[in-house]
């Protein structure tokens, strides 16, 4: 079975913890939180749970050498660089923009952890990521490529496999949850949850908060994601007419654009921080949560509900966004 070709990276099952202190602020609902945030691998995130596949994969088919890319507090590229550290793969990352004079955030720990940078300027999602494979092949390295964000299929598998690790979790402590919030942005990870809660019957429903309101090119997030599912059902076998209504996301968080923080932001995590003494990012987790809490403040969802928040990690990002955040 594909899902059990993994690459042990991470700490699971990650906690699944009930926040108290939010739910009496918020009486009509009991929160819970997932923390991914604490999967372990240099200070944990979502993507750890994608590259256990994508590194047993390399590995098993003799690859010495990962590329792939992100923005310069790319997440997916930090936990990139600590798992090729970790597996003994050689790492290049292809970074957005140009070399800025200092590290911080992400970018301080992705050079920390040994990775290749390299600065692609306007190339923002991986357009270089083929002509760099060339050129490293012509210094006889096997390059695997990590997609953008790490959300092709194999990449989702890590979010199929999360759901059997929750309905483990929910199923031991008796709960039933109603809703779980989550940042999507590259589709991977929404994708997986969809085609997890399918796979194992698990009855709940995604509300993914958009981050990202341009997609690729032409190609908007959700046709991504309906395309991840299309292809997953048939690997996996799921029996179930995909429309793009299983892929459409929550939007109107994302209108200022990627990366741009506001006092959205800045309050959503404050409110966490404040309330539970957990630490959201400004760019993801910190969006989704704001949408969360919208949803809960103007009471948009069903009384009495149990709601998630699948927390995404992402710390490191606070670092760099610092002045947005004062
Ligand atoms: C990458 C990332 C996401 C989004 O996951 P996708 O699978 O790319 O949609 C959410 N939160 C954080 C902190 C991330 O790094």
């Amino acid at each position: 079975m594909m899902l059990s070709k993994k690459y042990p990276l991470g700490f699971y099952p990650t906690p699944l913890e009930k926040m108290e202190n939010l739910s009496k602020k918020y009486p009509d609902y009991n929160l819970y939180i997932k923390r991914d945030d604490n999967s372990g691998l240099a200070s944990g995130g979502n993507k750890v749970r994608k590259l256990q596949f994508f590194i047993y994969e390399a590995l098993d088919k003799g690859y010495d050498t990962i590329i792939t890319a992100g923005a310069q507090q790319s997440n997916h590229c930090r936990q990139a660089a600590a798992a090729c550290a970790k597996s003994g793969l050689e790492c290049h990352l292809l970074l957005g923009g140009n070399k800025p004079e200092n590290y911080t955030g992400n970018l301080l720990l992705s050079h920390l952890l040994g990775a290749n940078i390299h600065f692609t300027g306007d190339n923002r999602k991986g357009e270089d990521l083929f002509s760099l494979k060339q050129k490293l092949e012509e210094q006889n390295k096997k390059v695997y490529v990590v997609p953008y964000g790490g959300s092709n299929l194999l990449g989702a598998y890590g979010f199929v496999d999360a759901v059997k690790e929750l309905k483990k979790q929910l199923s031991d402590l008796n709960l039933k949850m109603d809703y779980i919030f989550f940042a999507s942005s590259s589709g991977g990870t929404q994708a997986g949850l969809k085609l997890g809660t399918d796979l194992y019957g698990l009855d709940v429903k995604l509300m993914p908060i958009s981050i990202d309101k341009l997609g690729y090119g032409d190609v908007t997030l959700d046709k991504a994601v309906l395309e991840l599912l299309l292809e997953g059902q048939k690997t996996l076998g799921i029996e179930k007419a995909y429309t793009i209504e299983d892929a459409t996301l929550i939007r109107g968080y994302d209108s200022e654009g990627y990366g741009v923080v506001t006092s959205n932001e800045k309050n959503a995590i404050k409110e966490l921080a404040h309330s539970e003494g957990i630490l959201l990012d400004p760019v993801y987790s910190g969006r989704a949560f704001y949408g969360m809490l919208d949803h809960l403040e103007n009471k948009k969802l069903k009384k009495n509900s149990n709601v998630l928040f699948w927390h995404t990690g992402g710390l490191p990002a606070n670092f760099f966004y610092s002045k947005d955040l004062i």
